[in-house]
């Protein structure tokens, strides 16, 4: 019986040139191909090694399960003003009822109305639980006492990335542990 995984559940884990992941959420990964590209254009140093070997007639090699850019790149300063970000920023969880939900289930919602001259951008938008954007409807947070637990801010993408370890993908390759959620596993143990 061949126990090896079959290789599109073989990506490597991507880590900038100073080791620490490039994207903890959603967790940068490339496919074992992007990877291999890469090894060959030399733009990247293999960290760790699945057991998978790729052949070709003029070449075979261990898949890379871990690689580190060559060159540093730097994160954008300001992370782009998106939905997910929205509730990245907030942590996934309603800002009126301090209640985490997945994804599908989120709404956002504007503190200060846009029927009362509210904008959409990152100071005057929440994440939001449908129930309480309901309830919150084109009120200011005055008129019906519901105020944001955390007044809306624009994150940095430092923040944005501190929030990302929170949340760890399903699947983690045993040689990724050493370069991700350092702090979580120190807790566990
Ligand atoms: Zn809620």
């Amino acid at each position: 019986m061949d126990l090896t995984p079959p290789l599109e559940t073989c990506p490597a884990l991507v880590l900038n040139a100073d080791f620490r992941p490039l994207s903890y959420f959603p967790l940068s990964l490339w496919s074992w191909q992007d990877s291999v590209k890469a090894v060959f254009l030399e733009r990247v140093n293999i960290v760790s090694f699945y057991e998978h070997v790729v052949r070709s007639p003029s070449f075979e090699m261990r898949l890379p399960s871990v690689i580190a850019l060559k060159e540093y790149v730097p994160s954008a300063r300001r992370p782009a003003f998106t939905r997910f970000n929205v509730f990245l920023r907030d942590r996934f969880s309603c800002q009126y009822c301090n209640t985490p939900f997945p994804t599908h289930e989120l709404t956002f919602d504007h503190v200060i109305p846009r029927s009362k001259g509210g904008r959409t951008t990152w100071t005057n938008v929440v994440t939001a639980c449908s129930d309480c954007n309901l309830v919150k409807g084109n009120h200011l947070p005055r008129d019906c006492d519901m105020h944001p637990l955390t007044a809306p801010y624009q994150p940095s993408a430092f923040q944005l990335q501190e929030n990302g370890r929170a949340f760890p993908p399903g699947f983690l390759h045993e040689s990724w542990r050493d370069f991700l959620y350092w702090d979580s596993e120190l807790e566990a143990s």
